[in-house]
Parts: C-alpha cells; structure tokens; sequence
C-alpha cells in the first residue's frame, strides 16, 4: 500500500483531487479541508459531518496529523516554546510570541539545521531533516489550538515568522506549499502579506522568491559587514559571499512594491561585530549597493553556555543604531522574548529532551 496522505500537505483543490480518486464527490474534499484547515481538527473522528464509513476510510489510506507535543514551556514574559516530535522521532520546535495586538508564531522549516553559524545553538543539533508541508502547517494548528483551543477564533491576527530551527530557503518547496496552503480563506487565512521568512543567505532562492507574486517578505542575516567576519560566524559565507548575497537582495530590492521593505537581521556580539567601525562599514556597504527600501534589526545574541559570545551592550546597541540612522538606515533593536526558557532566536535545540547529535548529518553547504 502506498505510504498514507499526509493530508496537512495539501491545498484544498489537492484534497478535492485526492477524494476523486477515492470515488467520493468534490465538496467531501472541501469539507476535510474546512475541517483540518479552518476547524482545526486533527483526528478524522472529529469531522461529524463526514459519514462514518468515509472516516474510516481517510484512516486507512491518510494521515490528518503526525506532530506531537513533547513539552510545553511558559515564560515569564508570555512566550510559549513547543517542543514536539516527528512521526520519526525527531524535535520540532516552535514559538508562540503573544503581542498586544497580534500574535507572532515562530516556526521551524527543519528539524536542527545543516548552517552551522557559530553564534546559533541550533547549529549544535545538525541537519536532522527538513520538514513536509504538512509538518510545517500543522505546528501553526498546535499552537493555535493549545493557545485559543481546538478551532476558536483568534482574537487578533496571527503574524508567521519562519525564524525557528533550520533554513528555510533549504526546504524551499514545502515551505511555498505550506504557505500557500495557510493562505486559503477556507482555512487558517493567512496571508503572505503577514509573513516574514529569514534566510541565511541561500542566494539563489533570494532570487527565485523575487519571482514570486504571492511571497512572504524577506529577511537576511548578515551578522556581519565583512567577508572576513562573516565567513568565521556563518560558513554558508564561503558558499556565497557578501557581493553576491547583496546583488540577490539589490534584484529582490528591484521586485519590492510601493512601501514595502525588506530586513536585514544583525545578531549583536559583544566585541566581535559591534563596533562603531562596524557601524559605519555595514552602512557604507547598504550604501554601495544603493539599498533603500530596507531595514536593519539588531538583535542583542541570546546566550548559552554552549556558546562562546557575550551579547552586546545595551548602550553599544544604541549607539550601533543611531550611527546606522545618521547614515539614513533604518535601525530597530529587537528585544528577546522567551530567553528563559530557550525560546529566543538561535536558542532552538530541542532543550529538555536528550536528542543527540549522532543521528545529524554534517551536511554542511551541500545544497
Ligand atoms: N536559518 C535562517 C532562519 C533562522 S532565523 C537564518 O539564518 O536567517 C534566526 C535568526 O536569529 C537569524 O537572524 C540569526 O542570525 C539569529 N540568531 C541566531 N542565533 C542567535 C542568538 N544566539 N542570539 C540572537 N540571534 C541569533
């Protein structure tokens, strides 16, 4: 028998295809859809309005779920970190970020990741593997349900971001898939437009989202404003340097509408890429390249004692910033939620399960 449908992975016409072929009529397809999608139901006994025999036979042949949550973590400031587990076994984390006025979701494209940027607990983990659409739909359905409760309306607009473990721009595909499946208004609705998905430079994808008409917005980490630098922190440099990092993003810049922005994100560590030189180096580069439509997010680093960095200080991040400004670059300090409890950015790695790093492939930069 063919491995079971995952069916989180599909868009709502692929349901309505899928049914066909199982001799059932279109609008059972809408039905399922409405049902995992919009009534986020994951277990095909809850979807009443499907006949018995026909429930019994999505069991047989599909799967409406494969994630479960190992552990649940609470911080003081609100942030909630799932940690959860593959069919196969392996950690996917994601962060619910409660705001005043909108929800952030936070979620992993793979399971550990293969970058190896040194300042980022994740890398720790390795590549373990990316994950399906389905997996990376059905984190967004988890945290929604635990939040709210199974199918509630939320009561504000939930934002994405895919900032959690892994690359997103090496899991390219199911990442397009799953967000195009989250944008049915038939289901979780949400749009690319509340979308914010971060590479860390995967060049060639910075060109092929510039192609895309319904995309999420983009941010890069840079973390550094010389090769030199950034080749120590984040390895992927030697695959594609800065030069071709920035004309991908000076093409991206070229695809943006009116009033839209594009990110870049730089982690802030103490003494080694804070300097006011820095400053003024990472303006001159933004500058040489004539990138306007974007912003810089400095992001103090979130420790660990895995991890040989100190974060900067809080005056060196403002004066970063406004050294940044007097140069016409748009600066913001990101402050760290969920620092307590391994929730922050680069603090993703599976902590509270003794996942090793004997099942990781060191596949480093082969993409
Ligand atoms: N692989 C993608 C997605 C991860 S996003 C990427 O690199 O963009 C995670 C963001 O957190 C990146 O901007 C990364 O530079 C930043 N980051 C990683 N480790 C961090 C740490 N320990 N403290 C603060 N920011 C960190």
């Amino acid at each position: 028998m063919n491995p079971a449908v995952e069916l989180l992975g599909l868009t709502k016409e692929e349901i309505v295809s899928f049914v066909e072929t199982i001799g059932e009529p279109a609008y059972r397809g809408r039905q399922i859809f409405s049902g995992l999608q919009h009534r986020r139901l994951l277990d095909f006994d809850e979807m009443s309005d499907l006949p018995k025999n026909l429930r019994n036979r999505l069991k047989e042949i599909a799967k409406s779920s494969s994630l479960t949550i190992e552990n649940r973590y609470v911080s003081t400031d609100g942030t909630r970190r799932y940690l959860m587990k593959t069919h196969d076994n392996l950690p996917v984390e994601t962060v619910f970020i409660p705001e005043e006025r909108r929800d952030t979701i936070c979620f992993s494209s793979q399971s550990g990741c293969p970058l190896q940027c040194t300042f980022c607990l994740t890398a720790q983990l390795g590549l373990l593997r990316s994950l399906t659409p389905g997996e990376i739909v059905e984190q967004i359905i988890i945290v929604l349900n635990d939040v709210y409760g199974v199918g509630a309306e939320t009561p504000h607009g939930t934002n994405l971001v895919g900032m959690g473990a892994g690359e997103p721009f090496l899991n390219f595909d199911s990442l397009i898939a799953a967000l195009r499946i989250m944008a049915d208004e038939d289901g979780l609705f949400i749009v690319p437009n509340r979308v914010t998905v971060s590479t860390a430079g995967i060049v060639p994808r910075i060109y092929d989202l510039a192609q895309l008409d319904d995309r999420p917005h983009l941010a890069i980490s840079l973390a550094a404003p010389t090769d030199e630098l950034r080749q120590k922190l984040m390895p992927i440099n030697k695959r594609w340097d800065i030069d071709s990092l920035m004309r991908a993003a000076k093409e991206f810049e070229r695809s943006l509408k009116r009033g839209e922005r594009f990110t870049f994100e730089y982690v802030m560590l103490g003494g080694v890429n804070d300097t006011d030189e820095q400053a003024i180096e990472l303006a001159n580069l933004l500058g040489r390249y004539r990138l306007k439509k974007v912003k810089v997010n400095l992001i103090p680093h979130n420790g660990a004692e895995q991890l040989d960095y100190t974060a900067s200080t809080p005056e060196q991040v403002l004066r970063f910033k406004s050294i940044l400004e007097s140069r016409d670059v748009s600066a913001y300090v990101r402050s760290p939620r969920g620092r307590d409890i391994y929730a922050a950015c680069g603090q993703l790695a599976a902590k509270g399960e003794s996942y090793g790093l004997d099942n990781a492939e060191s596949a480093v930069l082969s993409v």
